[in-house]
Parts: C-alpha cells; sequence; structure tokens
C-alpha cells in the first residue's frame, strides 16, 4: 500500500511535490503558512492538513520544502511536533549546507524518526519527469524503504551515502562547477565584444569547442582522483602551457580596460604552483592548493 505522505511547504517546488504524488496515487496531506496556497492542490484530491502537528501525525512520509532551514525550524523545532515524529521518515528538501543536514539529522533522530537530506537538481516543472535528478543523504534504510516513492519525484534519483551533509556538498560542488563556466562566460563574452566581435559568433564556437573542454574536465577529475599530477605523456596541456595562453587574457584585460578581479585571483593561483617550479606538471597539480 502506498505510504501516506505529508508535504509541509506548498510553494512553487512543494507544490509540484505535491501534485506528483497525488498524480501517482499517494494519499497527501499538505500544509502550508498561507492555507489559500494549498487551494489548487485540495481540488487535485489533497487533504489539507489544519496544523503541521496534524499533518505529520496523519503521514508516515514527512516532506519538507519551505524557503530555508530557518523557516523549517520554526516548523519543527516545537513542543507537540517533536513528539509527533517518532516512527516517522523525515524527508528534508529544503535547500541547506552540509552543515545544517547534519544539525537536523541528529535533531529529527534524537525523536525517533529517520533522516534523509534531498538536494533537487531540477526547477519546479521538471518535477515527475524520468530524468530528473535529486541526490539524497542520511538513513540508508529510509531510503530503501521509500525508493518508490523517491523516485516518483524524479528517474533521476541517487543516493550518495550515509552521511547526511554529502547530498548538500554534492549539490554544492555540481553547482560550483556551472558557476565557473557561467562566470568565464561572463569573462568570454566581454574579450569577444572588446574586439568586435558579435555574440552569436561566441556563442556558434561554444559547441564546437565544448567536446575538448568537457575531455579535459572530465580528465582533470580523474588525475586528481588518482593524485597524477605529474606531467606525462597523457597529459593533455602542461601548466605552463596553460599559463602561457593565460597571459592573453591578462593582456586583452589590460588593453582594453576590461574588469579582471578574476583573471588575476586565477593568475595568483598559477603563481603559487609555478613558484614550485611546476612549469611540467599537469593542470591537475593545481589541486591541493584548493585543500
Ligand atoms: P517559494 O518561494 O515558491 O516557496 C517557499 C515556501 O516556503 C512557501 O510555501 C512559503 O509559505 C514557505 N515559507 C517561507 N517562510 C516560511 C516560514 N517562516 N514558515 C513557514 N513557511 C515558510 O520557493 P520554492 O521555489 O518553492 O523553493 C522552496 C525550497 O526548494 C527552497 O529551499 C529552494 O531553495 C528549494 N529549491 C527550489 C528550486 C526551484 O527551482 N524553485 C530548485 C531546487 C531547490
Amino acid at each position: 500500500m502506498a505510504s501516506n505522505v505529508c508535504v509541509l511547504g506548498a510553494g512553487r517546488m512543494g507544490s509540484s511535490i505535491a501534485r506528483t504524488l497525488l498524480d501517482r496515487g499517494y494519499p497527501t496531506w499538505v500544509w502550508n503558512r498561507t492555507v489559500a496556497k494549498c487551494d489548487s492542490l485540495a481540488a487535485l484530491g489533497a487533504k489539507v492538513a489544519p496544523s503541521v502537528e496534524d499533518g505529520i501525525r496523519a503521514a508516515d512520509v514527512v516532506i519538507i520544502n519551505v524557503l530555508d532551514y530557518a523557516a523549517s525550524d520554526a516548523l519543527l523545532k516545537r513542543v507537540g511536533i517533536a513528539s509527533a515524529l517518532a516512527g516517522k521518515a523525515v524527508v528534508q528538501l529544503t535547500s541547506g549546507s552540509p552543515r545544517l543536514a547534519r544539525d537536523e539529522a541528529r535533531w529529527v533522530e534524537a525523536h525517533g524518526a529517520g533522516y534523509l537530506d534531498g538536494a533537487i537538481m531540477a526547477t519546479p516543472d521538471f518535477i515527475g519527469k524520468p530524468e530528473t535528478a535529486l541526490l539524497y543523504s542520511g538513513s540508508r534504510d529510509v531510503y530503501k524503504k521509500h525508493k518508490p516513492l523517491l523516485f516518483a519525484l524524479g528517474g533521476g534519483t541517487s543516493y550518495v551515502g550515509e552521511l547526511p551533509g554529502q547530498a548538500s556538498a554534492l549539490d554544492t560542488a555540481l553547482l560550483t562547477q556551472m558557476w565557473g563556466g557561467l562566470f568565464g562566460a561572463l569573462q568570454g563574452m566581454a574579450v569577444a565584444e572588446a574586439e568586435g566581435l558579435d555574440l552569436a559568433t561566441f556563442r556558434n564556437h561554444l559547441s564546437g569547442f565544448k567536446p575538448v573542454v568537457d575531455a579535459a574536465l572530465f580528465d582533470l577529475v580523474d588525475r586528481t582522483n588518482a593524485r597524477r599530477f605529474t606531467g606525462d605523456d597523457a597529459t593533455l596541456a602542461s601548466l605552463g602551457a596553460h599559463y602561457s595562453a593565460f597571459q592573453h587574457l591578462l593582456e586583452a584585460c589590460e588593453e582594453r580596460g576590461l574588469d579582471a578581479a578574476m583573471p588575476r585571483a586565477m593568475d595568483m593561483i598559477f603563481r603559487q604552483a609555478l613558484s614550485l617550479e611546476r612549469m611540467e606538471d599537469d593542470f591537475a597539480s593545481l589541486a591541493p592548493l584548493f585543500r
């Protein structure tokens, strides 16, 4: 029989989660600070919980999706709520840091409930699709027991590890890689336009260059994982070769008066490594400087 679910928070994401669960036949309770936001879900068959405590008591699985952990704490860490949690599975889908996940796991488990921390790698319109990825860490038992429900929210769901902070850490790590690319594109567009290129040309050439960039990225991760920092026959480009090409970015910024805050920060990292006379080393040899 399908588990009874309570979704705390019916914002954009919480509503999409509740809609998907209702669509898959899960008996679903919803609660939101502004009750009117539950109307459209009630019309789809959701039961509106009169209070957080009522919602939790009615459910086997409690999914939390509010703005942040401060809002989540305000809901959960109250007299009456803690005792209602015993024996439940709590799935925290509010975005947070690894530390917040660790603290939450301790608190939830101390009140007799199982805890899974989740990171949603998608926007609300993707919830319930086969390709949608949600990352979970924390109780393996909760993950195993409620796998069908968790996979209903996204077919690309995966369990990252037992340490509660691991899903959040992976989320941050993946976003960090994305921000590197997006900030790089901002700098690249400035360089291109300063020399009279239009951004359509820049865009067209991004796709042609992408396989090379992807190969370098995976090679960097594999080499770092194996701690193969010394340059060898498989090295794609030595630190010295990278640094030589990097000078052209510094020169373009200087000559065209472009903002160079980010290239200067990158230059400092290059120089730290090169001061150790590592010109021939692989680009992956920069990895220890980040630890
Ligand atoms: P939203 O603004 O649409 O909804 C926020 C929800 O939090 C509302 O239900 C609101 O009533 C509730 N809330 C805010 N403060 C509260 C408080 N003090 N007490 C009780 N309830 C409170 O935001 P959203 O887009 O639905 O995002 C919800 C969570 O999901 C966030 O942690 C967000 O980072 C995460 N998330 C969102 C997306 C996305 O694309 N929207 C993607 C991944 C993760």
